[in-house]
């Protein structure tokens, strides 16, 4: 049994960046994280140990400093926790701020706006909170429905696979011919990485393991770009939902991680799928020793 690990997977940095500062402010004071930090159970519950709190309502909050996620927040949610008194800590990731920018520009300039991406993500509402008229489209009934206007302003949530990105905005455009639609792309490059990674990953593999939150939308999202090149994908959240009866002897086995997904919990999945693969030679006689990590990705190993 082969275990090919992706070329990029797993935690990125805005993520990591988020969580660094929350434990730096949380090791002097007090402090609680408007929303979810991260999609990820494990890294909450490390979050929790250190004394942060989790709150979805700034009137819900106790202590004195609040943090905004990587996600971002709109200026109008961030006036309102400001208004309350508190002391507001941003660690919005720089390329949603990037999204939020490019957002901005295209309103001031006249476009209407259409984010393509899911409509109740903390992201997309960060997005499209200021705004007064949008639209937020994610398949092509969403397209379908939209009202003409003289132009589309086009953008993605960070998160959303480019390949389909692309697609809706040809879309838009195809609908609306009359119409001017500008898209800029704002699905960030670690996202893409992954997306593309997890594609040759999946083309390589009989089987194909991807970890992540079960609330982490990109991690839905590579599990379902792994299903279009590999017939068994199998997504965990950590070592403990992985099953024996998933893997033969003789698989090449994919791994692959969300962007809230910690070294930590991709390194233990990895780990258990070696000892697995050991025991299958062993129980199927072979003599021959396993072979656990191919050439095809010989400097990502080199590196952990
Ligand atoms: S997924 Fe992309 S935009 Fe979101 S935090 Fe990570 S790097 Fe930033």
């Amino acid at each position: 049994m082969n275990i090919l690990r992706a070329e990029h997977l797993g935690m990125c940095f805005g993520v990591r960046d988020a969580i660094e500062l929350a434990m730096q402010t949380a090791a002097t004071q007090p402090l609680t994280v408007l929303g979810n930090l991260v999609h990820n159970e494990t890294v909450l519950a490390r979050l929790r140990a250190q004394g942060i709190q989790f709150q979805n309502e700034a009137t819900a909050v106790t202590t004195p400093q609040v943090m905004i996620t990587a996600h971002g927040a709109s200026e109008r949610k961030l006036a309102e926790t400001r208004a309350r008194g508190l002391t507001v800590l941003e660690a919005t990731c720089p390329l949603v701020h990037l999204a939020h920018r490019s957002l901005k520009k295209l309103v001031g300039e006249g476009f209407h706006p259409v984010i393509i991406g899911k409509r109740d993500h903390v992201e997309v509402r960060g997005m499209t909170e200021d705004l007064h008229e949008f639209d937020v489209v994610l398949d092509e009934h969403d397209v379908a429905n939209l009202r003409e206007r003289p132009s589309f302003g086009v953008i993605a949530q960070t998160t959303q696979p480019i390949e389909r990105v692309r697609q809706l905005a040809q879309r838009i455009r195809e609908r609306w011919p009359n119409s001017e639609a500008r898209f800029v792309d704002t699905v960030c490059q670690p996202t893409k990485q992954r997306q593309h990674a997890a594609v040759e990953l999946a083309k390589n593999s009989d089987v194909v393991v991807v970890i992540g939150g079960n609330q982490s939308n990109n991690t839905r999202e590579l599990v379902q770009t792994c299903g279009l090149f590999c017939s068994r994908v199998h997504h965990v959240q950590t070592v403990a939902d992985l099953r024996e009866e998933w893997f033969q002897p003789d698989d090449n086995v994919g791994i692959t991680a969300g962007t809230s997904t910690p070294d930590s919990v991709i390194n233990e999945v990895e780990h258990q799928l070696r000892e697995l693969a050991s025991r299958l030679i062993t129980s199927a006689g072979s003599e021959s020793e396993p072979n656990f990590v191919r050439d095809l990705m010989p400097t990502t190993f080199n590196q952990r």
